[in-house]
């Protein structure tokens, strides 16, 4: 993707696409899993800590970047990939390695439907598989 269709996307979700959000949201479309805001601040070095936070909670407002809650503690988010307007495809599972504390997305792996009793409204769901990513599974075998 080139810069302008990312511009395109801020506009689109209505943020004015400065230069700066533009690189973080580049920063953010390059995460293949979901990533935290250290992860970015290690990326985007030049940018100020404090600005590349107040940008994640802009995009989160504008639905860009989903937040996940894997229960480490730590706020990880993954990227919206309809670019603001979620659609039931989108609410995949995550996996929590336990060993390398990455988060990955199952993209392919779709949260079930789950029945609520009648009168309950279901507002978020996460869910979380916790375990040892192969990477983590195979380094332990040798
Ligand atoms: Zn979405
Ligand atoms: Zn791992
Ligand atoms: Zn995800």
């Amino acid at each position: 993707m080139k810069t302008e269709d990312y511009a395109l996307i801020l506009e689109t979700a209505g943020i004015r696409p400065t230069s700066t959000r533009l690189l973080i949201y580049e920063a953010i479309a390059g995460q293949t899993d979901t990533f935290s805001l250290s992860t970015l601040e290690k990326e985007l070095d030049s940018i100020d800590k404090s600005v590349i936070f107040r940008t994640l909670v802009l995009f989160h407002e504008h639905h860009l970047i989903h937040s996940v809650d894997d229960g480490s503690g730590s706020h990880k988010y993954c990227i919206c990939h309809n670019h603001g307007h979620c659609n039931d495809d989108e609410a995949h599972c995550h996996f929590y390695c336990e060993v390398c504390q990455n988060t990955y997305c199952l993209s392919q792996d779709l949260i079930p439907h789950i029945d609520l009793p009648e009168g309950f409204i279901a507002r978020k769901v996460n869910y979380i598989v916790k375990g040892v990513c192969a990477k983590c599974a195979s380094k332990h075998q040798k």
